[in-house]
């Protein structure tokens, strides 16, 4: 009988793929697939509160760099996303579980592991919904770099009271620009933002859209 490597389990097992009927694998496999659907939970919580700015956070390693073990893609995946000083709360697993590899990966662990395929639900995020946590978090992302530029622009009023006009307007706050993966709207607002008034309108308008 062939030698069988098990990921989840990490070892090899001798009695080739009769180990993934033994009573240590499906007790690890249940141990695993619960966590793995305690993250799914906790992560569409993030993506379904009212307020998505409750998401930013100043971005602190010791509490933003951790990562969610994913036993589907055998990978340990990062929990929080990161744009400049922010980070992004839920925004990294959210990205893995809607994506397509995990999907694929889930479907062939599902079926090498005979788990009930109703729990599969459970370990995914419908891409719909991630993609209107983004659009969202950009637009979070972009109002709070208006009230960015907004404080410091403040600033040199504040320091010289008797100028009649604000110093010269400081470079622009590049960090929030530039979310982590550089794939969006690399150097500019989120498409939202970019026609001035009405943000907050815009923003109601679009979250009834997306919920
Ligand atoms: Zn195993
Ligand atoms: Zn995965």
């Amino acid at each position: 009988m062939a030698v069988f490597y098990c990921g989840l389990c990490r070892r090899s097992a001798f009695t080739g793929r009769r180990h993934l009927y033994s009573a240590g694998h499906r007790r690890r496999l249940r141990e695993a697939l619960a966590q793995l659907q305690e993250a799914t939970a906790a992560a569409r919580a993030m993506a379904a509160v009212a307020d998505v700015a409750e998401a930013v956070r100043r971005y602190d390693p010791a509490e933003h760099d951790g990562r969610v073990w994913c036993p589907c893609c055998g990978r340990g995946v990062r929990r929080d996303g990161r744009s400049g000083e922010l980070a992004l709360l839920q925004a990294e697993l959210l990205r893995h579980l809607a994506g397509p590899e995990h999907r694929r990966e889930t479907a062939r662990f599902w079926r090498e592991n005979r788990v009930e395929a109703a729990l599969r639900e459970q370990c995914l995020v419908p891409a719909e919904e991630y993609e209107c946590f983004t659009q969202a978090l950009e637009r979070a992302l972009a109002e709070q770099q208006r009230r960015e530029e907004e404080r410091i622009l403040q600033v040199p009023s504040a320091t010289s009271p008797h100028r009649q006009r604000p110093g010269p307007r400081r470079p622009r706050l590049t960090a929030l620009s530039h979310p982590a993966d550089g794939r969006r709207h690399p150097g500019g607002r989120a498409p939202a933002a970019r026609h001035g008034a009405g943000r907050a309108a815009a923003s109601n308008r679009a979250r009834t859209l997306c919920r």
